[in-house]
Formats: C-alpha cells, structure tokens, sequence
C-alpha cells in the first residue's frame, strides 16, 4: 500500500517557481496547496500563477489549493537603485518616508508607512529582514528617520521592519488589502491570509469583506504581533486557520519563547477544531544549497510532533534555487516522523460533549481508526465538516474525503491526513456506490480486497451535515 504523507506542505509561489517546469515538478514533488505572496508581485503575476496552478490541477487531477496572503500594514523599506546594498556596523542608515521609492543606497532608502516617524523614538530598536539587520534610531527629522546599524549585512528590496517589543500600531487590512481581497474573490482562492490581525474583529472584517465580493474562502489568521496572544482564543474561534508566523512572531516576542508558543498555538487550534499551519524558515538552508541542515530536519519532524497540520516553505520555493528539492525532502522527513507511535496515536477527547450527530459519527470513526482493524476511511462530503473533525485526531490511517464539490476537495488540502477526492455519486443504490468507491481505493493502491474501511455518510445527497451513518466494510 502505498505511504501518503499525512502533514501538508505549503508552498510559495514566486519568480523561482515561475520558470518552465518547476511548478509541475513541485506537484509531482508533493505539492497540497500554495500561497500568492500579495506581499510582493503584482496582481497580474498573482493572477497568472493561480491560472498555472488551475492548469496543472486540472492536467494532473490533484487538487492543489490557494492561498492569498495579504500584505497587511507590515511596514517595509522600499527599493534600492541595485536591488540589494551592504550595511557595516556602526554606520549610519537613515529610513525616509519622502524618500523615492526605488532610489535607496548605501545610507538610506524610503519607506510606505507614513506612521513610522511618530511612533518611534530615539533609542528604539528597529530589526529589518526578520532581525537580520538590527539599527538603533538616533533622532527623527522632517519624517527621517535616522540610524545607527548595530548589526550589518545584505540589505534587499521590500524587506519588512519591526520594532523590538511590539507597539507599531496599524489597522490589520490596508486600502492594498481591501483591493486583493477582491483579487482573491477573482481567482476563487480557497483561502486568505489575514496578516498581523490583533482581533478577532480584524478576522470577521476580513470575512465580511470577503463574502461581498462574493467568496466563500477560509480565513487563515496569521500570528505574528505580541498583542494577539492575549485573545487567541477569538482569533482561533473566528478563523478557519492558523498561522504560527514564526518570523514577525519570533521578532516580537523574542526568538527563545517561539517553541512553547508554537506548542501551545498547535494544541489551540486543534482544540477548537480549527487547522494549524507552521511557518518560516522551515527549509531556509535550501535557499541556496540542495539539502536541509539537521536543524532544518528536526524544525520539521518537531512540528510534525507538535500536530501541525501543514508546514510551509516562503523564499525556499518562492526565490531560492531549489523549490522542487525543498518540496521533497519536507515530504521524506514528514513521511518517516508520521511513521513514529506516538505521532499516529491521540488522546482522544474524552471529556467533550459532541453537539452534532456528524461530529459524533466523526469522532466515532476517529476511535474506530485507533482502535480497530481498517486500512482508511472514506467520507462522503459535501462541505468537508466531517473530514476535518476527523483530521483533529490522530490516527495512522488516511481519511479520503470523497465529494462533488471542487471547492471542497481544494479546501481539505489544508487537513492533516485527508485527501481529496472529486467524486460525482451518481449511483442507483449502496450497492454500487460502494463498489465504485472500492474500485478508486484499489485503482489508487490505497487499499485490497478483504481489507476493511470505514465510510461515513448522510442518508442523502449533497445535503450539508447530514453525515449520520458511519459503516465497516470489506473491500471486495
Ligand atoms: P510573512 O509571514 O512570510 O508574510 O512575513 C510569515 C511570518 O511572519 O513568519
Ligand atoms: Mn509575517
């Protein structure tokens, strides 16, 4: 029987994966779902990648997802006149809001945010490029922020700025955000990224905004300011998702509290039914070299243990030299870490009440999984509901979400251990439809004659939460 690999990879899209043949090699690679970076590029390329992965999909018939994510108000530098300069320590670097965008040099370069010469003050620590850059501001004149860098190095275009501590305040959506959402209603994303949300209210906003523009797409909070830790639990409740974006995150609240957060943020999520998504230098190394680093290795296998659900690669695919290499070796260390016990067994939820008869029906199969002999569990969906509950426990065996909805079957490439499957149930009785589910199974090698599966259903078709029937059979 064939191994699938139950953890999600998460890729973004950019000019490396632009280039003839590699998004195809990353879809053999392992590829469930990618995200449009709205952070750079402009709406057309966005546009035109997201036609690429409908393509491909469509070629392949594997359902990858999209996610969009949006800037939101991350403060960034603008452009240098050679793309990339070399900061010494010491020097001096100034930051200037009236500065032209694409003009920056050795001792400046301009920047969007306007609100940034008055909310900070000499004596401040700013960190560019996820920290790697760090300078110290001296004095703020006429909008100017003037620097001294602490720590130097490779300085490039759009590199976003933070300010050690938190505190920078701006609205979660931006005028920019608002025109993407739009973008993403457009291309039919199957999710979208609210970045550096502080409330809930900046979740329902988003969704509000969403569903006027007529989308029906998963919201994914990213978590990555101070202030969102303290009301987590409406962020989570609000969300379709989360993002433990360990890059602002680790920038705000300090690199050495980042593990125990993105424990508990996991353990969160999945509590309250929602999906975990672990993020940011996962595969850095691989930018440049074909091979993680060990750390790299274990960053991945950890948050496999830790019950993410998907595991994401940023610059590795979206810039670096070897997207396709990055995609399989996230597919060869999750695949041998989901191998361990104690990653294959859960805990089950012994204390909750269920208030759905699908939600039981999913929880009953999720015991089945542990606990009896079946090979894999097809669920017959419209929305996917089922599936994901079942996808919050863990068990070694795949949960096959079989539906008619394509919306549905991009959407559960989010879900630890659930695969997608279009299926247009157009059966005259039980009978067959079984028969047509145990030919797929067998046609995919899932699954051979005698083995048993379990298959839930509704007594009706294409009727949401209606999943009231869960049944062990044997394969013939
Ligand atoms: P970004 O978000 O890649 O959009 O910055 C992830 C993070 O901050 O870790
Ligand atoms: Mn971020």
């Amino acid at each position: 029987m064939k191994n699938l690999r139950r953890t999600k990879i998460l890729a973004t899209l950019g000019p490396a994966t632009d280039a003839p043949g590699v998004l195809e090699g990353m879809f053999d690679a392992g590829l469930d779902i990618v995200r449009l970076n709205f952070s750079h590029g402009d709406g057309e390329t966005q546009v035109q990648r997201a036609n690429a992965v409908r393509d491909i999909s469509a070629q392949t018939g594997r359902h990858v997802g999209i996610l969009v994510d949006l800037q939101g108000p991350k403060i960034r530098i603008e452009r240098f006149k050679d793309n990339k300069v070399i900061l010494e320590e010491g020097q001096s670097f100034s930051l200037d809001i009236n500065l032209d965008g694409n003009a920056g040099d050795e001792t400046q370069v301009g920047i969007s945010y306007e609100p940034l010469a008055q909310d900070v003050n000499p004596g401040d620590r700013l960190l560019l490029d996820d920290g790697r850059v760090v300078m110290d501001v001296v004095n703020v004149v006429n909008m100017r922020v003037n620097c001294t860098v602490i720590v130097g190095g490779d300085l490039s275009n759009n590199k976003g700025i933070n300010l050690q501590g938190g505190g920078l305040s701006a609205a979660a959506l931006t005028d920019k955000d608002k025109a993407d959402i739009l973008t993403a209603a457009k291309i039919d994303a199957d999710y979208v990224a609210v970045s550096f949300p502080r409330t809930a209210g900046d979740i329902h906003e988003a969704r509000m905004l969403l569903n006027r523009a007529g989308s029906s797409a998963g919201i994914v909070a990213k978590i990555e300011r101070a202030e969102a830790l303290d009301v987590i639990d409406e962020i989570i409740i609000a969300s379709d998702a989360i993002m433990v974006a360990r890059g602002d995150l680790g920038v705000e609240i300090g690199d050495a509290n980042l593990p125990p957060v993105q424990k508990d943020l996991i353990k969160r999520a999945r509590a309250l039914d929602k999906v975990a998504i672990t993020a940011t230098q996962m595969m850095e190394s691989m930018i440049t070299n074909p091979i993680p680093t060990r750390a790299e290795v274990f960053d991945v296998a950890n948050a496999v243990v830790d019950g993410t659900d998907v595991i994401m690669l940023s610059a590795e695919t979206a810039a670096g030299k070897y997207p396709v290499k990055a995609i399989e070796a996230m597919d060869r260390v999750c695949l041998e870490t989901e191998k361990q016990p104690n990653v294959r067994l859960s805990n089950h939820r012994v204390e909750s009440q269920f208030e759905r008869s699908d939600e039981a029906i999913a929880m009953s199969a999720m015991y089945l999984a542990n606990h009896g002999n079946c090979k894999a569990i097809v669920s017959l969906t419209c929305t996917g509901s089922t599936p994901l509950w079942m996808s919050r426990i863990s068990s070694g065996i795949p949960i096959f979400a079989f539906t008619h909805d394509p919306k549905t079957a991009s959407k559960v490439t989010l879900y630890r251990g659930v695969f997608p499957f279009l299926f247009e149930d157009n059966a005259p009785d039980q009978e067959t439809r079984y028969q047509a589910i145990f030919d797929i199974m067998k046609n995919r090698h899932q699954v051979s004659d005698d083995d048993n599966i379990i298959i839930t259903h509704g007594d009706f078709h294409r009727v949401e939460g209606g999943t009231n029937t869960l049944q062990i059979v044997k394969v013939r």
